[in-house]
């Protein structure tokens, strides 16, 4: 079997996610046929280095033997089974580990099995425990401008990046955006803290305003990934909490992306000192491996739905792979990898090294700002360093990067003019050095001319 066959099977019954098909017609999808590590290899042996981590999923690299030998004697015990009525190991000991490990006050989980699904569940959640407490006049939401929170309807309306949501705006359940804390749009010599800060009076009075028809405002917390990376301070967290408790409205942490270690820490919001009322996981929850999603929620929210049935207060919601047995146990076996590797110590100098490998990209006359979260690093690609003016768009600069990023054996996948590198843990320094040559070469050849 050859990559060209294989692309052109392909190509006659595939419709791949977020793509313009047509741009296959000159940029050839990638036939993966194994991958070990932070490598994936493909049918002619070429060799790419995962530096995205397959779309911020993958923790342990491909292949991980750990969760390979957890998987198999899972699937030889028990594949799946329905989990209303039902339950199983797996799922029990995954949601006895994710209350201890997440912020203090998360008591109950909710299965689901993507993110998308994870964020309508706490959106419904938080609206449905509002209406059984009495209170049907909370209605809306408080999301922050150029947030994302999935695609399914619900998720898509609580987001803002305008390439993915405007066409369907019609659709949409109508949300209150506030200014978004980027720290991008900080002035010059303005700290990440102050700007943050003052950008908390829009959802400040945003929420004294409507505090009464709002249910929750959901948030990424640190750094707003399919937004561009874009990045902010822990202060606008802890801000942020209190301000929704002094108005009785719910804070729900979207923490798929930045959850399990990519901002430093196993949750972005212990950065804070933080609990929210709801935290959506998924991504990392499974090392990479499997869909499963999971809310965290408190007791206090679940027991508004806990009474007579009569009384139809439950949260009659469920999805047929609700807990997965198979996601659970490779959920677990990356949790035990966390706990056994001691990993989130040993990631601090994979971010020093990250830190240090951006050297280059500083001074770069198209380079507007170098930014880091713990091991998310992201260079943004503009026209003029100076005045920080963007590339148009129709232009595909990012999409240079990339095309170079494969000739030289780096999967990089810009978000428009933006490179970020978002890495396993199992990265080596000497791949995290290749990595930035190659985006640094990608870099020239992008901006020239
Ligand atoms: C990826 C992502 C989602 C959606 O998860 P899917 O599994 O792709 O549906 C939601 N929120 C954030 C912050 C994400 O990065």
């Amino acid at each position: 079997m050859s990559n060209a066959d294989l692309v052109k099977r392909d190509l006659s019954v595939l419709w791949h996610p977020c793509t313009q098909m047509k741009d296959h017609e000159w940029l050839p999808v990638i036939p993966v046929r194994r991958a070990r590590g932070v490598w994936l290899e493909d049918f002619e042996g070429k060799r790419y280095l995962d530096a995205i981590s397959s779309w911020w999923v993958n923790l342990f690299g491909h292949s991980n033997p750990r969760i390979n030998l957890a998987l198999a004697e899972q699937a030889d015990t028990l594949e799946h089974v329905l989990l209303a009525g039902f339950t199983h190991e797996a799922v029990i000991e995954l949601s006895e580990r994710l209350v201890e490990i997440t912020p203090p006050g998360l008591e109950r989980c909710f299965y689901a099995d993507n993110g998308s699904s994870a964020v309508e569940v706490a959106l419904k959640m938080s609206f449905h425990a509002w209406l059984n407490q009495g209170r049907p006049g909370k209605t809306r939401f408080v999301t922050l401008e150029n947030s994302y929170h999935g695609e399914t309807l619900g998720a898509l309306a609580v987001g803002n990046v305008e390439l993915y949501k405007q066409t369907y705006s019609p659709l949409l359940m109508e949300t209150i955006s506030v200014p978004s804390p980027d720290c991008y749009r900080r002035e010059p010599g303005e700290s990440w803290h102050d700007y943050s800060v003052r950008r908390f009076e829009d959802m400040e009075s945003t929420l004294a305003r409507h505090a009464d028809e709002i249910c929750a405002v959901i948030i990424e917390p640190l750094v707003q990934c399919a937004g561009s990376m874009r990045m902010y301070d822990p202060v606008y967290l802890k801000l942020l909490r209190e301000a929704c408790d002094r108005h009785g409205v719910h804070l729900i942490a979207d923490e798929i992306a930045v959850g399990f270690g990519r901002t430093g820490t196993l949750f972005a919001c212990e950065q804070a000192g933080i609990s929210p009322d709801f935290m959506c996981l998924s991504k990392g929850l499974t090392g990479g491996y499997l869909p499963l999603s999971v809310v965290l929620t408190r007791n206090s929210i679940y027991d508004c739905f806990y009474d007579d049935y009569r009384k139809l207060t439950a949260f009659l919601h469920s999805h047929s792979y609700t807990g997965n047995a198979l996601g659970c146990r490779a959920a677990l076996a990356t949790l035990d990898i966390f706990r056994d590797d001691n990993v989130i110590e040993a990631n601090k100098q994979l971010a020093a090294a990250m830190h240090e490998t951006s050297e280059c990209f500083r001074e770069h006359p198209h380079v507007g700002e170098v930014r880091q979260t713990g091991m998310i690093l992201a260079i943004e690609m503009v026209q003029d360093r100076r005045s920080r003016k963007p590339y148009p768009w129709e232009e595909r600069r990012g999409l240079k990067v990339y095309q170079h990023g494969l000739e030289n054996g780096v999967l990089l996948r810009p978000l428009g003019n933006v490179i970020y590198f978002m890495p396993p843990y199992v990265i080596t320094p000497d791949e995290i050095r290749l990595l930035a040559d190659v985006a640094h070469q990608g870099i020239q050849v992008a901006t020239a001319g």
